[in-house]
């Protein structure tokens, strides 16, 4: 049997590629308006920063990491050797931990700069159970803003991954905004102290997952897929209801951005987001295709322990990711088709096996001048080879035939019009840049 790809990942074929690229270049151009510069960090980091900087207790780190061993590793793992933490490495779940680990190391943010503004598309890797919208490799793109913790960057950032969206195709209307507040280091322990409260006075009812959510994080619960947990949780005491002075106030004027520039949103004090880093602002954008779990396109929210939590100084941050194949599933939802684009703008054409060498040798003159140009290498006859022009979308035939070579001529044939006409060899390049 043919070998296939593996569970939970996706080959993009050329027509989905070419998109892929469109779909990048969309994001820089918007994000690029807000300042947004690329960064490309690697795909593999030491475990250590992902169990540091998202958390451990989390499902990303605890069950959904890809290890990478090289062999030699992977024969002393065998042979009962425990390895250095220099050889602990893991493929990278999400984005943010390394982007905060590159601007950490290269201190892009020096005392008293300005933030930087930094966006980065590319694949991550989780082992999740595979299903439509929920991939094992699915790819990301993503902004972070370091160094400022003002509620501008928060609700610009926002603003600016909807204009995405809609940018790309998909209207407001079909997209929900989530907004939260998680509260800061000062709030957030009382906080995480009541809601585990809560959960000891009605422990019977939780799952076990749940059970170990109290030990290590019990604010995951409002994660929870299990029915009878998500329904206990609607009763637990909200985040927002236990905010200390400056997160709330800090909250307030993120809506109060928001409203001013008419995105609408909706509060939602039970969204937590999965990964440990996250204080104050939280928010995701889900789009209605039946199940909650797979309807989010995007999300993020405000880090400002992570820097720390890494081994760096105290450096505030913002960021979203975005998923790409959501976002694709979403628009095939609403009608979209991939486009076709034609990559040939001309087809050179040889009426005699003689002209083999001419046709490619003319080939090449197009391609230097800037022409997308292909030929037959399959050995077609004149008449296929017209098929195969305009299969291939070509605007212009040249055509190189015996006679007219013979008198140092070639003939271009309009695929359009279907117009031909003769010209001297030597000029024929020239001649085909006119007609395109
Ligand atoms: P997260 O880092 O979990 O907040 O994810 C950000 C976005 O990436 C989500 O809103 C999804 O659109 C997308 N995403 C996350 N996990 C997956 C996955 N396993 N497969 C496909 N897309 C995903």
């Amino acid at each position: 049997m043919a070998i296939r790809n593996v569970e939970g990942t996706r080959d993009l074929l050329p027509a989905e590629a070419e998109y892929w690229d469109c779909f990048k270049g969309t994001a820089a151009r918007i994000f690029g308006l807000y300042g947004y510069r690329p960064i490309d960090t690697p795909m593999i980091e030491l475990t250590e920063l992902f169990v540091r900087g998202i958390g451990e207790a989390t499902d990303v780190v605890s069950k959904e990491m890809f290890t990478a061993i090289s062999g030699e590793n992977l024969k002393r793992l065998l042979d009962g050797e425990t390895l250095k933490s220099k050889s602990r490495i893991s493929m990278r779940p999400e984005g943010t931990a390394g982007v905060v680990r590159a601007a950490v190391q290269h201190d892009l943010v020096p005392q008293g700069a300005p933030s930087a503004k930094l966006m980065y598309a590319g694949p991550m890797f989780r082992a999740e159970r595979p299903q439509r919208g929920r991939q094992r490799q699915f790819n990301q793109v993503g902004v972070e803003c370091l160094g400022a913790d003002d509620p501008t960057i928060d609700a610009e950032a926002i603003i600016m991954l909807m204009r995405f969206f809609e940018e790309i195709g998909i209207p407001s209307s079909e997209m929900r905004l989530l907004v939260n507040s998680m509260g800061c280091d000062k709030c957030r322990p009382a906080y995480r102290q009541l809601v585990l409260d809560y959960m000891l006075q009605h422990e019977s009812k939780f799952c076990d997952t749940c059970h170990a959510r109290m030990e290590m994080n019990p604010l995951r619960a409002f994660d929870c897929k299990n029915e009878e947990c998500a329904h206990l949780m609607e009763d637990a005491p909200k985040i927002t209801d236990h905010l200390c002075e400056d997160c709330r106030e800090h909250y307030s004027k993120v809506k109060e951005l928001l409203k001013g520039s008419g995105v609408t949103f909706a509060e939602d004090s039970s969204l937590v987001r999965g990964l440990d880093y996250y204080t104050r602002t939280v928010f995701e954008v889900q789009v209605d295709n039946g199940k909650r779990s797979q309807s989010a396109i995007g999300g993020g929210g405000r880090y400002d322990k992570l820097a720390e939590e890494v081994g760096g100084r105290p450096m505030s941050g913002f960021g979203f990711a975005l998923g790409y194949e959501r976002c694709v599933l979403t628009l095939q939802e609403l009608g979209m088709e991939f486009p076709e684009r034609s990559g040939c703008q001309v087809f050179v054409a040889c009426a005699t096996d003689d002209a083999r060498q001419a046709a490619f040798e003319l080939s090449q003159l197009c391609r230097d001048e800037g022409v997308a140009c292909e030929l037959d290498h399959q050995g077609r006859s004149l008449k296929s080879q017209f098929k195969l022009a305009d299969k291939l979308g070509a605007q212009v035939a040249v055509i190189l035939g015996a006679d007219e070579m013979s008198q140092g001529l070639v003939k271009l044939r309009n695929m359009d019009s279907h117009e031909e006409r003769l010209v001297p060899t030597a000029e024929a390049v020239s001649e085909i840049k006119q007609i395109l």
